[in-house]
């Protein structure tokens, strides 16, 4: 087993994964910016080592910088966390040239996995189904809109390099292709510095559904199950819950199997999870794969009452998996919300600054992964992500009565935070029934808002503040939030950056 493992992260995941090592025996050191010297992460590690400004191209982006620490540290491994590194195959590469362990897969399953038409391609391969559309990159506007026409409207153009739901167009007929493609590709070209975008059929009001497998470094592969993520803003989601309210055992072993033979086909190994879209029949057609821990890990977490952090750092120890698949069944329902500094009501908008007062909700059922404390303040740099309230129950009814317990319990002064939307969403009876798709938060927030004045959707209100809150930040180092902008705003970042390095390395 490791004896000490450096966390290249801040935040609650940073914390999250200390916890895990504390329980594990193995000393823990962490990085930190200029903007994160009080942090949790900092105050909970055996050590901790400055490695920059707050900008995060100047600190938790620089793997020059993180690996001269494990270095200093005397670290025998690193863990990503989310976001960040966690998906720059320049990261796992540096880590075999040091003679350190990355948690996580190997650089070459990270590229074959992660990108997303090099997924698509491999899908096919391994006989999971995908989203209807085409492989490889498309150049020529008038070959991609022949293609378009002959798989029928609506179609959606996504970038090759995609991330954020960004180069990502809708197009539903086919005066509005030429225009859709320009723009989708020069959306991606600013955002990813890579212009090629590819076509996929438009599922009418999916569900998101995602595998959460484990591989070992033994060739055994496993899945946990699944999370149904189909609350989303904007194609970013918002909360999650395990098990999903329409799966049945034959369609998570049907899911389970495909997603474990894609991670075969890639090599895979490590904690992983195969994104899906699942349409009204319960078809269901392959996404993409993030090759980390995700945001939502603690859902599978309480459902199946494994530690996936220490499965983690096991399987990068060179341990076995030590159970099949057949013994994992989802226990009762789990259910999490993710808190951040905004403002709903205020149209989303940002809420840094100094936690005055905080109280924190516990009892049965509830667990909160959280990085921050009364008295500390929120930076304006990082994704806002303030903590996670998850809840557990025997059934879902249980589980989302617990939810809304714990948020009325819930209190933070001095900052806005974002929980007043959970609460509509939790008390809307679309929900409570699970007739939800990945358009239904949307189409809630479209609906005039019982606390909006003149009128206005929360939608319009957001975007105009979102737009405000741009130009005034402009040249700050902060992920720019999507209107009304929750988490993959930051996730957008992370990914734009770790492709940019990738890039600027393959240059
Ligand atoms: P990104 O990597 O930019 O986040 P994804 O491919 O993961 O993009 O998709 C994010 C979300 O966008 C999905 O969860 C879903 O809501 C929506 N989406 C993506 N592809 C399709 C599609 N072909 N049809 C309908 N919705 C889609």
């Amino acid at each position: 087993m490791f004896r000490k493992i450096l966390i290249a992260n801040r935040g609650e995941i940073a914390v999250r994964i200390l916890r895990a090592c504390r329980e594990l025996g193995i000393r823990t050191a962490v990085v930190f910016s200029e903007a994160d010297r009080k942090s949790l992460h900092v105050r909970l590690a055996d050590e901790a080592y400055l490695i920059g400004p707050a900008a995060s191209r100047e600190s938790y982006l620089r793997i020059d910088k993180i690996m001269d620490v494990v270095r200093r540290a005397g670290c025998d491994a690193i863990h990503p966390g989310y976001g960040f590194l966690a998906e720059n195959a320049a990261l796992p590469r540096a880590c075999v040239e040091a003679g350190i362990t990355f948690i996580g897969p190997s650089a070459e399953a990270m590229e074959a996995l992660g990108a997303k038409t090099s997924g698509r391609q491999l899908a096919r391969r391994a006989d999971v189904p995908t989203v209807p559309g085409t492989n490889d990159p498309l150049e020529d506007p008038q070959h991609a809109q022949d293609l378009a026409r002959g798989m029928g409207y609506p179609v959606l153009l996504k970038a090759v390099a995609g991330g954020g739901g960004k180069g990502m167009r809708l197009v539903t007929s086919d005066s509005e292709f030429a225009a859709a493609f320009r723009e989708a590709s020069s959306e991606a070209l600013n955002a990813f510095g890579d212009a090629s975008v590819y076509l996929e059929k438009y599922l009418d009001k999916p569900r998101h559904i995602e595998i959460q497998i484990l591989a070992d470094a033994h060739g055994r592969v496993v899945s946990l199950g699944e999370r149904e993520c189909s609350v989303q803003r904007r194609h970013q989601k918002v909360i999650e819950e395990a098990p999903s309210p329409i799966m049945t055992p034959e369609l998570r072993k049907r899911m389970g199997d495909a997603a474990v033979r894609l991670a075969r086909a890639g090599g895979y190994t490590n904690a992983g999870t195969v994104e899906f879209l699942v349409d009204t029949h319960y078809n269901f057609y392959f996404l993409e794969v993030n090759t980390r821990l995700q945001v939502e890990h603690p859902v599978t977490e309480q459902v199946t009452g494994l530690d996936l952090v220490k499965l983690q750092i096991a399987i990068a120890a060179g341990h076995r998996l030590p159970f099949a698949w057949e013994t994992i069944t989802p226990r009762g329902h789990a259910m999490e919300v993710r808190l951040y500094a905004e403002d709903p009501e205020n149209n989303f908008f940002p809420s840094p600054g100094k936690i005055l007062s905080q109280h924190t909700p516990s009892g049965p059922g509830i667990r909160v992964d959280e990085g921050v404390y009364e008295g500390w303040t929120v930076p304006i740099d990082y994704d806002p992500l303030l903590s996670k309230l998850i809840a557990w129950g025997n059934s879902r009814e249980e589980t989302i009565a617990r939810l809304r317990r714990g948020l009325e319990e819930y209190s933070i002064t001095g900052i806005k935070t974002n929980s007043g939307l959970f609460r509509r969403i939790l008390a809307d009876p679309d929900f409570v029934r699970a007739e939800i798709h990945t358009k239904w938060l949307d189409e809630l927030l479209r609906r005039p808002h019982p606390l909006a004045q003149d009128g206005t959707s929360g939608e319009e209100a957001a975007a105009v503040a979102a737009a405000v809150w741009q130009a005034t930040h402009n040249g700050a180092n902060l992920a720019a939030p999507t209107p009304g902008g929750n988490t993959g705003v930051s996730e957008s970042e992370w990914k734009r950056e770790g492709r940019r390095q990738q890039r600027e390395r393959l240059l």
